[in-house]
């Protein structure tokens, strides 16, 4: 789900130390929206490190992004040091409410265990003003100028700071989707705008966008993509 804010940090050309799960797949084409990926859990630590090398210039236009499980799994020292060292550095834990990677395993802040019993959640905002960070902002990455407005605010603070882009995987059995979109023909001018945000559901064909509605989950990131207003919801369930 987190298209939408990997598109706000490639605009806002910031550089993005990654970590490893699906966001991984968005340093590849046509997001190209990570810098680094060094190893499981490392996003925060090479971040801390990075500002700490490198200074305010660094600091201004550079934030981690580690998915909610790599978070759990071995992300959250490297806040822990961030706080205690207080480096003004953004951190960007991307939670879609599974582990996804690997295959929908339950985590930690998802409230079951691996067996799918009911467990102890833990919050991430709760946590990460546990630690010490005071400025914990939670954005909708389906809201891309409510996230690239956060994003900017977030990187211009001299704190620490953590922005928790929240909007649970498409593929979880719960989540319920809004009917898929089709581009208008008429409207299209076949600019190619909307095929920078790498959906697989948007194709080109005879100069034209358009939808496979079989793959669309009706999230609008094409939609406030498009200066021409072509696209437009199908009355049925996609
Ligand atoms: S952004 Fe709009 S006008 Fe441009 S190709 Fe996509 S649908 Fe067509
Ligand atoms: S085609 Fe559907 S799934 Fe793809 S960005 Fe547009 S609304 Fe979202």
């Amino acid at each position: 789900p987190h298209r939408g804010l990997f598109y706000c940090l490639s605009k806002l050309k910031v550089n993005v130390s990654g970590d490893i799960g699906c966001y991984t797949l968005g340093a590849t084409a046509p997001l190209c929206a990570m810098d680094s990926t060094i190893c499981m859990g490392a996003s925060i630590s090479a971040l801390h490190g990075f500002n700490k090398a490198l200074g305010a210039d660094a600091e201004k236009k550079s934030v981690a992004v580690i998915g909610d499980s790599t978070f759990m799994h071995s992300g959250m020292t490297g806040l822990v040091n961030i706080a205690y060292n207080a480096t003004n550095s953004t951190v960007i834990i991307l939670d879609n409410s599974i582990t996804g990677m690997t295959g929908h395993q339950q985590n930690p802040t998802t409230g079951k265990n691996l067996k799918g019993d009911p467990a102890a959640a833990v919050n991430l905002e709760d946590l990460c003003h546990a630690i010490g960070i005071k400025s914990v902002r939670v954005v909708d990455p389906y809201h891309m100028a409510e996230t690239e407005a956060v994003i900017k605010e977030e990187l211009a603070k001299e704190e620490p700071s953590v922005i928790i882009s929240r909007r649970p995987c498409a593929l979880l059995k719960y989540v319920k989707h809004k009917p898929a979109l089709h581009c208008d023909q008429d409207k299209c001018v076949g600019c190619k705008q909307c095929l920078k945000i790498g959906c697989p559901a948007i194709s080109m064909k005879d100069g034209k966008s358009h939808v496979d509605r079989t793959l669309c989950v009706g999230c609008d990131v094409c939609k406030q993509m498009c200066a021409f207003d072509a696209f437009e919801r199908e009355e049925k369930e996609g």
